[in-house]
């Protein structure tokens, strides 16, 4: 029995074939192979390699190997399995979000140049009578000797120094060559180098970790860093990645949004200066092309450092030292469609995997990995000192139900307090970051009289006003609409807006404080390319006073001049219908007041809230992680939530409701049947958002101790069950979004 491949041809229309692999081939999945189709020759990737199905004796065979090294590298395929198992996505998805039609097939296939070089230098004599009768080949000749290496055609004279070139060319004395160009997508940076700094005994102690562990023989234990807001995890990162350097090995540093992360890229491009060429940065933004090429310098092992947000943790980097997650709590290395992984978990079974250690770092730990460090699973190093001496900034609550008071009936937006405190900073020349974690105008359009509030058509959720275009916007799918004069239930003139976002707030704030500064960052400012960048480096450069923004300015960012941080409604994510709605807000609000003072002027943090008695506000304003996650974890085993069981959620949605209801009672009944002992499952349900893009959406929580068990028994049930066509069913092992 011949074996056989499963083959994604290349081209826009993603066809997936099987052919018999010829004995004498040696065929991976990850190989690029090619192959008869329709009787001409194509190529494709290699997704699966298996037993050809019995009396399938029509496949026909692969012709050939494009390489016979596959994209991916065998411990790529190893943790490709291991998602397969645990997350039950099948093998081929998973080869195919590992390896993205960018990196697949040939059209991005390196670009080069011609370029000339000395092959045989010439004598003085020859060159004494080229400067006499030929000088323009006496002056290219010059340059090519000076450089000492190619140097593209173009920046010679392009074609009118072609006849010299071939004249150069015929004596010998000069080769063309085509010299690969590495589409850069950092060209044109340059980067002040900076040497290490001398660490503080709190920092030296997780590079004594680090470096034990980078030495051991057997596979480490992952490593918790959890170090407060400036406590200097990121040189803690860059002295590891020089300790893994140092004895051969490569590095992959994930952030969870790469143009969140600017400052970061930056100062490890700056450390590792001299070799700014042997660090990759992967990211969304890439053109194909480049991400064809960051992708191929780290497969070729030309790449020793690769920089990315949670698709990084597959690059294909040879002899993997050490693995290091930047704010490894955040929700963002989670992925949202099938393989449904997350990044951080995958970072630590690589390392498993490769052998190789794990440095997980936050000022806020998820629970899940705290909890692994209660049970032993991972090791705890704590830092609790500002790296530069300055202390924690002082924070203070606001409640805004006396303040709505005060300001009778109007969106009170800004406190008594936090409006001195901002007056205060201006007047010293100090900066001001405010957060607020909604976009656009106002929240949504409200009949008083009936209380009727302006939806979107295609999803359950109030339209939300942007001022800029005077429109409607829907948030989740981005449907737009005219804002009514009536409203459209009752024809009552007396509809007005609800709420606020950073849209209105920015003009509320620039109305109080006319002669300040004022800059705006959420999605709606930053779709322009180098939007975010831009306003960031003016904000570092002082000409911006107060900085407004949404999550996007929470975290990461490090503004010595910043002495005050305005949560201007804390409450937008402590409601979410969310078991980790608690913690979100702790993280957001320990992140956020970790921008203030960071310099040598102390820091203030005044969060707005109409709950000020909250835990997730009282903990996270004393600075207390340990309180907030005593009582959390508590909570969660009390209720059986993770990190003390593995939760899935199913969810069924369509445009025809009743059939999505239906179908997601069917699957009920039938997980329900034969249920493994210690899962439990729970009532199908509509989602908290009932309807989104024009589907209705139904449904259900399995929690279990073990979540191959889970994964296993959804998947057993998904496959045997059949759906109607109109209804998608998608499951999601270790969820982060609960609908
Ligand atoms: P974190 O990532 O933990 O929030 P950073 O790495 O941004 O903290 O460090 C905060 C500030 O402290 C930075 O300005 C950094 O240059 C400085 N810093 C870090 N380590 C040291 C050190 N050992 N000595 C002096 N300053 C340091
Ligand atoms: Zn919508």
């Amino acid at each position: 029995m011949p074996l056989s491949a499963s083959v994604l041809i290349d081209g826009p229309s993603e066809l997936v074939f099987d052919y018999a692999i010829p004995d004498q081939l040696k065929v991976l999945p990850g190989c690029r192979v090619r192959i008869p189709l329709r009787n001409r020759p194509a190529t494709g990737t290699v997704l699966r390699v298996h037993e050809a199905p019995e009396g399938d004796f029509a496949l026909r065979y692969l012709t050939d190997l494009v390489d016979p090294e596959p994209l991916i590298t065998p411990e790529l395929l190893k943790l490709a399995e291991w998602i397969t198992s645990y997350y039950g996505t099948p093998l081929e998805q998973v080869i195919r979000s590992i390896i993205p039609s960018s990196i697949r097939g040939e059209k991005g296939s390196s670009k080069t140049r011609r370029a000339a070089l000395i092959d045989k230098p010439p004598s003085e004599e020859d060159l004494t009578i080229l400067a006499k009768r030929a000088k323009r080949q006496h002056a290219i000749l010059s340059l090519l000797t000076a450089a000492s290496k190619p140097i593209p055609i173009t920046e010679l004279g392009g074609t009118s120094a072609a006849s010299s070139l071939k004249s150069l060319t015929e004596k010998g004395w000069v080769k063309l060559i085509d010299l690969e160009v590495r589409r850069d997508p950092d060209s044109g940076e340059t980067f002040v180098p900076t040497q290490p700094l001398t660490l503080n005994p709190e920092q030296d102690e997780v590079l004594q970790a680090v470096t034990k562990s980078l030495n051991s023989e057997e596979p480490p234990n992952p490593i918790l860093l959890h170090g407060i807001t400036g406590s200097g995890k990121t040189e803690v990162y860059l002295q590891s990645t020089q300790k893994a350097l140092d004895l051969g090995k490569n590095i992959i540093v994930l952030v969870p949004e790469i143009a969140l992360a600017p400052q970061t890229v930056q100062r490890f491009k700056a450390r590792f200066s001299e070799m700014v060429d042997e660090i990759a940065v992967l990211h969304s933004n890439l053109s194909q092309g480049e991400r064809f090429d960051e992708w191929h310098r780290i497969r070729s092992g030309k790449a020793r450092i690769v920089i990315g947000a949670r698709s990084a943790i597959f690059a294909p980097l040879p002899n993997l030292g050490l693995i290091i997650v930047d704010e490894e709590h955040e929700p963002a290395y989670k992925q949202e469609n099938p393989p449904k992984y997350h990044a951080r978990d995958l970072a630590v079974v690589r390392c498993r995997l490769e052998k190789c250690s794990v440095l997980l770092g936050s000022a806020t730990p998820s629970l899940e990995s705290y909890q692994n460090t209660l049970a032993g699973k991972y090791e705890i190093i704590r830092m609790n000192e500002r790296a530069d001496g300055a202390s924690l900034p002082l924070t203070r609550v606001v409640d805004m139900r006396i303040e709505s008071r005060k300001q009778k009936g109007r969106d009170a937006i800004l406190s008594d307090v936090l409006r001195a405190s901002i007056d205060q900073r201006l007047e010293a020349n100090q900066q001001v970051i405010l957060f607020l974690n909604r976009r656009g105008f106002a929240r949504s359009l409200q009949c008083p009289p009936c209380g009727h509030v302006i939806q979107c058509n295609h999803c359950a959720i109030p339209l939300t006003y942007h001022r800029a275009d005077e429109r409607l916007v829907c948030h989740i799918c981005g449907h737009q609409a005219i804002v009514p004069k009536l409203c459209p239930e009752c024809h009552d003139p007396a509809i007005r807006f609800q709420g606020y976002g950073t849209e209105k707030a920015e003009t509320i704030i620039r109305k109080v404080f006319p002669s300040a500064k004022v800059a705006r960052l959420d999605t709606d400012t930053t779709r322009r390319k180098n939007a975010l960048r831009d306003t960031l480096r003016d904000f570092r450069a002082k000409k911006i006073n107060i900085l407004l923004g949404t999550q996007m300015i929470a975290k990461g960012l490090d503004f010595p001049n910043v002495t005050l941080v305005g949560v201007l409604n804390a409450d937008l994510s402590l409601y979410a219908p969310d078991f980790r709605a608690g913690e979100r807000t702790f993280q957001l609000l320990t992140q956020v007041a970790g921008r203030a003072g960071r310099g040598a002027m102390a820091g203030e943090v005044i969060i707005q809230t109409a709950t000020p008695h909250s835990p997730s506000i009282q903990f996270a304003r004393h600075h207390d992680f340990e309180g907030f996650v005593d009582q959390e974890l508590e909570m969660r085993r009390q209720f059986g939530y993770p990190p003390f069981t593995h939760l899935a959620l199913l969810l069924a949605r369509s445009s025809h409701e009743r059939r999505a209801e239906f179908t997601l009672q069917t699957l009920h009944r039938k997980l329900a049947e034969n249920l493994p002992d210690g899962i439990t499952l729970g009532d199908p349900i509509p989602s908290p958002l009932t309807k989104s893009h024009s589907q209705f959406r139904f449904q259900l929580l399995l929690r279990g101790p073990n979540a191959r068990a889970l994964s296993r028994h959804l998947n057993k049930i998904l496959s045997a069950t059949p759906t109607p066509e109109d209804v998608i069913v998608t499951a999601d092992l270790d969820a982060y979004d609960l609908g």
